[in-house]
This record gives C-alpha cells, structure tokens and sequence, in this order.
C-alpha cells in the first residue's frame, strides 16, 4: 500500500492547512463520518461506510440510494466542531466537473460547565 504524507503543524494557531468551522470558527472540529457515495443510474448512490475495530473491518451499505444532484462517484465527509455545529461537506463527480455542498446539520447541545 502507498504511503500518503500530510504535513501537520502541531505548534501554535493554525496556518492555513487547519479545517476551522464555517459557521462559529472554531479550530476543534472532528472528522466524524466517511461515507463513499457509490451512484446508480439515475442520480441517486448507496452511502457506503467502512469501520475498523481491532482486526476486523466490516463494510456496510445503505439498502436503498440517496438521491442526489451528480451521477458519478462522491464522498460524504461529517464533522463537528466543539461548540455543537455539525456539517457534512459532500463531493460529487457529474459530467467532467467535481462539485462541492456543505450542508449545514442541527446542532447538537454543548456541555454546560459550571465552575464550583
Ligand atoms: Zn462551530
């Protein structure tokens, strides 16, 4: 399998390679889903999930397509960010072009911490 390198600046504010919220700013967001959006013939796709547990990785599909507004292959990419803001940024391959969505989802509650 070929090595893939990502250069990561762990020191300081981030510098432009960082993924921040959309919509409050935040730098603490976190990648929560992959789905591969594998299409059909008619602008729809089953989202495709792959986990890894321990030594076991398990593949599991959706039974019955999403639609959507491409008809190539496409990748669903959730995130949230640790003030509650929850987003997925789609990807989607239709004639030639690759077009991007981030659709924003409903927030989640945040904690409430009370200082004693
Ligand atoms: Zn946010």
């Amino acid at each position: 399998m070929r090595e893939i390198n990502i250069r990561m600046d762990t020191g300081g504010p981030p510098d432009g390679n960082q993924k921040l919220c959309p919509y409050c700013g935040f730098d603490y967001v976190h990648l929560e889903r992959i789905e591969e959006l594998h299409p059909t013939d008619d602008c729809s796709a089953y989202r495709v999930t792959t986990k890894h547990d321990g030594n076991t990785v398990s593949v599991a599909a959706s039974v019955t397509p999403i639609k959507t507004s491409f008809r190539g292959r496409g990748v669903c990419l959730t995130y949230s960010c640790e003030e509650g803001h929850v987003w997925t940024e789609i990807q989607g391959f239709h004639k030639g072009f690759l077009f991007v969505d981030v659709q924003r989802q409903p927030d989640r509650e945040t904690p409430v911490i009370t200082k004693v």
